[in-house]
């Protein structure tokens, strides 16, 4: 017999996160709450084989518990994925607090979700995200050993290092394109000048390169053509112009069906997440001969920085394997050309036989 929930759904009608489309075998999902502080957050482990699952925990004013599941789902996957590609001793999670960022936390709250995560017993390490701050983490921290990016477990800051891999990466995709990564007299199209993308700007123009850039933002472009020699033109423009690179370095997307055809560049490097806005525009720009970094290669520095950056740790080694992005990044090129098969696939794959292959005992 179906037993109403409401007047809609019925037992037998009703999706459990099992059925979830994004469901992709989590091994953990896990919904927090806390009557006292209002506490509602969803705790998602992807994958442990390589070790605890790391990755942020984002505040947001979710419409529905829903659109919740769904976004930490998806992150929590794209963390195995990028741990794995980054060679860390790390698995994949990610955490959601449904909760206006400005509006509904207190320390109260945060404290609440850091208890839960201590229940997991580590297989969850959680981290800054969007609507998360550091002081937010220290408050986290306060209550449990299993978050990352605090004063006693930090390095502070993450994007000199995500800028520091982008850059890397950026040679990388020079070398197999043009044979070197001498950046010298190239042209780059640099669009977002913030945290990550300024301190790339700052590495390409210290190389030698050209640099054409782009932000919403224009005391941002200012500095950037008065400090960097830049020349700038409207963010509408960045994929437009004729350039050697594009280094896509705002947020979001940007590379579809509508951009691919009109790009005027041998390389697609930058930092920013979500690059392509399907998985086929990795196949659209392989077909016009663009070679594409994929995103969560080339800005893995952020993550390497979180996952290694510990007291004691001394800042070369940091640097070490986030250099060592660029070696990822050839291996995926030389594999793309040789399967002639796009880099996006090839780097999903090559994270799928680390992750997938390989056990650490945690
Ligand atoms: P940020 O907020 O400091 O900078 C983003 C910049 O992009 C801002 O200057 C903003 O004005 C500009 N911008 C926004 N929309 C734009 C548009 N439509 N056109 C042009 N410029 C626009 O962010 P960030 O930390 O520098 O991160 C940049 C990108 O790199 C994001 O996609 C982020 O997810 C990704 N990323 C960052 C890190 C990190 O360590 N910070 C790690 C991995 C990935």
């Amino acid at each position: 017999m179906n037993v109403p929930l409401h007047n809609k759904i019925t037992i037998d009608t009703y999706m459990t996160p099992l059925d979830h489309p994004e469901f992709a075998g989590h091994e953990q999902i896990v919904f927090a709450t806390d009557n006292e502080t209002g506490l509602k957050a969803i705790i998602a482990v992807h994958n442990t084989n390589r070790g605890p699952g790391l990755g942020g925990c984002r505040m947001w004013n979710y419409a529905s518990a829903n659109e919740a599941l769904t976004d930490v789902l998806r992150l929590s996957k794209g963390m195995t994925y990028k741990n794995a590609l980054a060679d860390l001793a790390l698995g994949g999670g990610k955490s959601v607090i449904i909760a206006n960022p400005r509006t509904d936390k207190t320390p109260e709250l945060l404290k609440a979700f850091g208890r839960h995560i201590n229940r997991l017993a580590g297989s969850y390490i959680t981290a800054e995200d969007v609507g998360i701050s550091s002081d937010d983490m220290e408050i986290i921290g306060s209550v449990t050993d299993f978050a990352r990016g605090t004063e006693a477990t930090g390095f502070g800051d993450p994007s000199p290092y995500t800028a520091l891999g982008t850059f890397v990466g950026i040679k990388a995709a020079a070398k197999h394109k043009f044979g070197s990564d001498d950046l010298n007299g190239l042209t780059v199209s640099l669009k977002g000048l913030g945290h990550v993308g300024y301190d790339v700007a700052r590495q390409l123009h210290e190389a030698g390169a050209t640099l054409i850039v782009s932000d919403i933002y224009d005391p941002a472009v200012t500095r950037a053509v008065e400090e960097l020699g830049a020349t700038s033109v409207s963010p509408d423009e960045a994929h437009l112009v004729k350039a050697d690179i594009f280094a896509p370095c705002a947020l979001g997307g940007g590379l579809n069906a509508d951009t691919i055809p009109h790009l005027k560049v041998a390389i697609v490097a930058g930092a920013a997440n979500n690059q392509l806005e399907t998985p086929e525009d990795g196949a659209a720009l392989m077909e016009r001969g663009i070679l594409y970094a994929p995103d969560y290669a080339i800005n893995a520095g952020g993550v390497i920085s979180v996952a290694l950056g510990e007291p004691g740790i001394s800042d070369s080694v940091v640097r070490q394997k986030t250099i060592a992005i660029g070696d990822t990044l050839t291996q995926i090129f030389e594999r793309a050309a040789t399967e002639k098969r796009p880099t996006n696939l090839i780097a999903d794959e090559l994270a799928e036989e680390r992750f997938q292959h390989q056990h650490y005992s945690a």
